[in-house]
């Protein structure tokens, strides 16, 4: 495995593989890697000719009062864990590398994000659509990997593929999960034993709440049961319990049968704030 810190010497490495006609996976992340990395790595290793993963903890997507300091970093242990999953590039640029002082433009996001994260996290998703642009442009790839476990991120990177006619292809990787249900998270290191113990409810209420909705309770209920769920079996502090259509990210009033939703959550942990959701086409009498 080559670990690349300069954005030339990746371009440099990543042209002559797209000249040799190779395909190339790519895994963005900020690193830290955990087993639903891991996941999109070998997934990205099986199906293409050479695999880049990139870790860069992006200032950009983090609001003034957010994790951006305190995030999880173990550059070492990643490393190790990259090479044994068959990585060929780490690229791991530093800030300045990839931001410099005279930048000119900032990519916009105008839709999908008035909701969800999106709404909570203003900003957040010009960060990361900014981020991924580069990335894009970077490393070249021929398909990239993103996990569904950030869903509104997804539909927010495959509006961006469309806007700018990329021609890499966005590969949806279901969410890695914990046997008890819980989605893996760099950031559940941060929970304590107690809410490690309850953090598993998140999911379980997106489930049950899928089932009552297809069972025929209104959205309203359904939002209701799955928070009044949470709250029961979880001390954290519910930031929201959504649903919409997916990936569009629109208010539904009633679904239809087939439609595809998303059933959304965010709670916060003492020093931990979790999010999960559960995608699915809604299939009325169902569960
Ligand atoms: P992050 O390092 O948190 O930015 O995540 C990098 C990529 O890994 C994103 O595409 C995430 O959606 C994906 N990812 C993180 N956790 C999981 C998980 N539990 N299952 C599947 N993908 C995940």
């Amino acid at each position: 495995m080559k670990i690349i810190n300069l954005i030339s010497d990746m371009q440099t490495e990543s042209l002559a593989a797209r000249l040799a006609n190779k395909t190339i996976g790519f895994v963005p992340t900020m690193g830290f890697l955990h087993e639903g990395h891991a996941t999109l790595i070998e997934q990205a290793r099986k199906e293409n000719d050479m695999v880049v993963l990139s870790i860069f903890v992006n200032p950009l997507q983090f609001g003034p009062n957010e994790d951006f300091d305190a995030y999880p970093r173990d550059i070492a242990r990643d490393e190790k864990i990259a090479r044994e999953l068959g990585v060929d590039y780490l690229f791991y640029p530093t800030i300045e590398e990839m931001y410099k002082e005279d930048r000119t433009t900032l990519i916009t996001v105008e839709k999908r994000v008035d909701v969800l994260c999106g709404k909570k996290r203003p900003g957040h998703f010009d960060g990361v659509a900014t981020v991924v642009m580069k990335l894009f442009q970077i490393v070249m790839p021929t398909q990239a990997y993103f996990g569904m476990k950030d869903a509104q991120q997804v539909a927010v990177i495959e509006g961006l593929i469309s806007d700018y006619h990329l021609t890499v292809q966005l590969v949806r990787v279901n969410t890695i999960r914990e046997e008890d249900g819980l989605a893996k998270s760099s950031r559940n290191v941060y929970l304590t034993p107690k809410e490690r113990e309850e953090a598993p409810a998140l999911q379980q209420a997106l489930q049950l709440g899928e089932g009552r909705l297809e069972q025929g309770a209104s959205i309203y209920e359904t939002k209701e049961f799955v928070e009044n769920h949470i709250k029961e079996h979880t001390g954290s502090e519910i930031d929201y319990v959504e649903i919409y259509s997916y990936p569009d990210l629109k208010v539904v009033k009633e679904p239809r049968d087939g439609e595809s939703l998303i059933i959304a959550v965010a709670a916060k942990f003492s020093k931990a704030r979790l999010i999960d959701n559960i995608v699915f086409s809604y299939t009325k009498g169902e569960n």
